[in-house]
């Protein structure tokens, strides 16, 4: 779609996705509102699974309860506030509209196959452009995206990959229990472990790749 990789083609693809209504008039979903954020030469890359409600209104990723957690993380994860986090990371989402709310109201809808798809091209641009050093992967579907199936427990607290490296991270809603277990709390602690590691590798040396040596932990099982 573009051909040479900076930021004037980094704006020509976010200005392009954000005219995006590919799942409207597929009756997908009634309204396209893609929510992203990031700047060039961005070393993070998150993925989550789809904006909230939150977001649809404010179109800023992860500005809901979640979002505050997750900032949280990243305070752990050895950031020095949430706007250097999101300073030095792109995030995205594997859908990146709203998908609406579940029937019964309690939760959002989780993202359809063919929006998730509709949306894939998007994603890979983006990180064809930033090629960034680490990939933070935010709750089970964009771990399976990029790693297959496997449980969590498998994920969490371990590194994957060389160049990018990639870190799995349970989502940050609330609505999940899979933290009310402390061994999954260790495991959450490790992963916080290792992105701190690896944005210390990218602060002494910005320009040299980094590699999973500086990261790689054991799993807890
Ligand atoms: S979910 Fe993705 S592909 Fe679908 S309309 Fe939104 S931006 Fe376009």
């Amino acid at each position: 779609m573009v051909s040479r990789p900076g930021p004037a083609a980094l704006r020509e693809l976010q200005t392009a996705c954000r005219a995006c209504h590919v799942c409207v008039d597929a009756g997908i979903i009634a309204e396209a509102n893609p929510t992203f954020a990031g700047e060039w030469g961005a070393p993070f890359f998150l993925v989550g699974q789809a904006p909230g409600p939150a977001e649809r209104e404010t179109r800023r990723p992860f500005s809901g309860r979640a979002g505050k957690e997750l900032d949280r993380w990243m305070l752990r994860a050895g950031f020095a506030s949430a706007e250097e986090f999101r300073h030095l990371t792109y995030i995205a989402a594997l859908m990146r509209c709203f998908p609406g709310r579940n029937k019964t109201g309690t939760g959002d809808l989780r993202p359809p196959p063919a929006a998730v798809k509709n949306c894939a091209h998007w994603l890979d641009a983006e990180l064809e452009l930033l090629e960034p050093q680490v990939i933070i992967l935010v709750g089970q579907m964009a771990i399976t995206r990029f790693l297959g199936p496997g449980p969590l427990e498998q994920r969490v607290g371990r590194s994957f990959g060389e160049s990018p490296v990639m870190v799995p991270l349970p989502h940050p809603s609330g609505q999940s229990r899979w933290l009310n277990d402390p061994l999954n709390r260790k495991r959450l602690e490790r992963a916080l472990t290792l992105i701190k590691k690896l944005r210390a590798g990218w602060e002494e040396n910005p320009q040299k790749k980094i590699h999973m040596g500086h990261a790689r932990e054991h799993p807890l099982g």
